[in-house]
């Protein structure tokens, strides 16, 4: 693949924009004065991390960030929906209950997109709706962007089986620099570390995440 100047610019700024976003709501979490503070800057930074990352694989893909823009909202707006799950499990409206669960919510089990996914992709093409991989795409992107920078504090929690170790918070930064260069083989290597690191440290019995 061949990418102009100006989308290797581009692509840099966001993931550069990308690093210092998560670096600066990783400092807010936690020099936060209440919870409810560190919870709301802790869902933009993960909003705004699900949009660029989008971005970064629209200009992967060589589409329009402007003509694309609705799918950016879409990932920023997804990314940040997932944790209305906390309310759902503490079945109140409270942060502070919120917050305070024993086990981490469904939606941030990582084998729900992981399995949307698959649905997706395979109703699409069953029914040969092309659109449905498209959307499966920016669920994967927003719900991944979300889990691996929870994981960074908690680990991936991939249920039934249990949950990872924490991402070394410099694998996670470097894993989004390999993918904006675009380049598959260092991706894939990253990748494979990644998963090297994670499993050998798997907590098989782990309740939550
Ligand atoms: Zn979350």
């Amino acid at each position: 693949m061949i990418f102009g100047k100006k989308e290797v610019f581009m692509r840099l700024v966001l993931t550069v924009a990308i690093s210092i976003c998560s670096i600066i709501g990783d400092q807010g979490l936690k020099n936060g004065k209440s919870t409810v503070s560190r919870a709301i800057f802790d869902n933009i930074t993960h909003a705004i991390v699900g949009g660029l990352t989008w971005a970064v694989i629209l200009n992967l893909s060589k589409k329009s960030l402007t003509q694309y823009f609705p799918s950016i909202v879409c990932c920023f707006l997804l990314s940040s929906f997932i944790d209305v799950d906390h309310f759902i499990a503490a079945w109140s409206w409270k942060i502070n209950d919120a917050t305070h669960l024993e086990k981490r919510p469904f939606l941030h089990c990582t084998t729900v997109p992981i399995v949307l996914w698959f649905l997706m992709n395979f109703y699409s093409n069953v029914f040969n709706y092309p659109k449905l991989s498209y959307y499966s795409w920016i669920v994967l992107a927003s719900f991944l962007s979300h889990h691996i920078r929870d994981g960074t504090r908690r680990g991936l929690w991939f249920c039934p089986i249990g949950s990872t170790q924490p991402i070394p918070y410099y694998l996670y930064l470097m894993l989004y620099f390999a993918i904006a260069g675009g380049v598959i083989a260092g991706f894939l290597l990253l990748l494979f570390i990644l998963v090297c690191i994670l499993f050998v440290k798997l907590n098989r019995l782990a309740v939550d995440g």
